[in-house]
């Protein structure tokens, strides 16, 4: 493997698939190393094959991705080829809200939701598709970087097996290693951004450590349940569902929502998310089942599908919370250190989380000069 490139980007989400895309179509002869602690492409919106089933595959993170009718033409330029060759679906009608009384109606949004096919894991797949110059594009999986340096106007980034990787430029494209939250996660004594730098000595990178320390996680838990009985699931009319639960159900019972989604050998994935979970944690399966059973009662379809529902996995993540104000585009570029930032943790005025990490990234190439 090469250890030099112009470019390298810390995190393979959404934002960096964007930001890898974008710079590709604007400087395609510019190289890119993408870095993954993770074995796959897309970070929070990933999907996860089942390792005793390789069959089985569900989106155990980010479900679906909301866009805000004031969706910029950037946006719009790289996400309408995907909704022309279906790989974006439109799913608002496959969405239902349960209120605490069991009744399930139509969500109704102005915003579009869609869901990537065949999972959401292709959604970061066709981004980086839509590259002119995809040679430029390479990736490094499951390779963890603990501490970047800046030597003779170089970025010098040691990965977990010791090797070092360099670059003329270095894009965070996650605040982990930004935020105090990473001296726990990754078991390190100091931040390694803040070790990089002597303080003072570049504004920007200061501001972003003072900034990012304050941003607060909330954790949020997904249980991945398996339906076998193809009967039951044939019973089901739909193909995919979403239901979101009603605030006074997330409040009561920390549910978000459960999603319903058949696989390809007929049997049925269900994925329970659920957010502001300390309580919850200590819940166990059969009382979720439980609760379900409960809040579905009157919907004789889905309680045949939970009373046959097995949990196979279960999967933790920390979402982080808006700042107020978040972080402005002045951060988001430093010219002295040739170091960037993009992800759902920039300023974006209203819209959500997804919509806001790819404007980021790119504004954050439009930066670049
Ligand atoms: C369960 C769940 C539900 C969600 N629901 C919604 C929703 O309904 N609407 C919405 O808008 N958003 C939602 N989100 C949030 C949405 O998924 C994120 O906003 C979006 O995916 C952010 O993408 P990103 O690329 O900025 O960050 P990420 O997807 O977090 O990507 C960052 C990547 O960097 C990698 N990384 C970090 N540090 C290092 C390191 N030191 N070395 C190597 N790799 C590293 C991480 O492994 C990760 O893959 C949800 C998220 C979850 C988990």
């Amino acid at each position: 493997m090469n250890n030099f490139y112009d470019f390298i980007v810390i995190g393979a989400g959404i934002s960096a698939c964007t930001f890898a895309s974008f710079l590709n179509k604007r400087f395609s002869d510019v190289s890119i190393l993408i870095v993954e602690q993770g074995r796959r492409l897309g970070g929070r919106s990933t999907t996860r094959q089942s390792r005793n089933n390789i069959m089985l595959q569900y989106d155990h993170g980010l479900p679906s991705i909301r866009f805000s009718q004031h969706i910029s033409e950037d946006i719009q330029t790289l996400i309408l080829p995907l909704i022309n060759s279906k790989v974006l679906v439109d799913i608002s009608k496959d969405i239902l809200l349960m209120n605490e009384f069991g009744i399930l109606n139509n969500s109704r949004t102005n915003d579009k939701i869609y869901r990537s096919l065949p999972f959401m894991i292709n959604f970061c797949e066709e981004i980086i598709n839509q590259s002119i110059n995809p040679k430029k594009i390479n990736f490094l999986f499951q390779t963890l970087i603990k501490s970047i340096q800046r030597i003779n106007d170089l970025w010098e980034l040691q990965v977990n097996n010791g090797s070092l990787i360099k670059s003329k430029n270095l894009i965070l494209s996650s605040s982990l290693i930004a935020h105090p939250r990473c001296l726990e996660i990754l078991n390190m004594k100091s931040l390694p951004l803040s070790d990089a730098f002597v303080l003072g000595k570049d504004k920007v990178v200061d501001s972003v450590l003072s900034e990012t320390s304050k941003l607060t996680y909330m954790k949020r838990k997904t249980y991945i349940f398996h339906v076998k009985n193809l009967g039951v699931v044939q019973n089901f009319k739909h193909k995919y569902l979403q239901v979101l639960f009603s605030n006074l159900i997330r409040d009561d019972l920390n549910f978000e929502r459960i999603i319903f989604h058949r696989q390809s050998d007929g049997s049925m994935i269900l994925v329970l998310h659920c957010s502001y979970i300390n309580n919850l944690l200590e819940i166990d399966n059969r009382k979720i089942t439980h609760y379900l059973l409960s809040l579905f009662f009157k919907h004789r379809i889905f309680i045949d599908l939970f009373l046959q529902a097995r949990l196979i996995d279960t999967m933790d993540w920390r979402a982080s919370q808006p700042l107020k104000p978040l972080l402005p585009k002045e951060l988001q570029w430093s010219p002295i250190s040739k170091i960037g930032f993009c992800g759902d943790w920039f300023d974006m005025n209203t819209c959500e989380g997804v919509e806001s990490a790819m404007y980021s990234s790119i504004r954050l190439v439009q930066l670049l000069n």
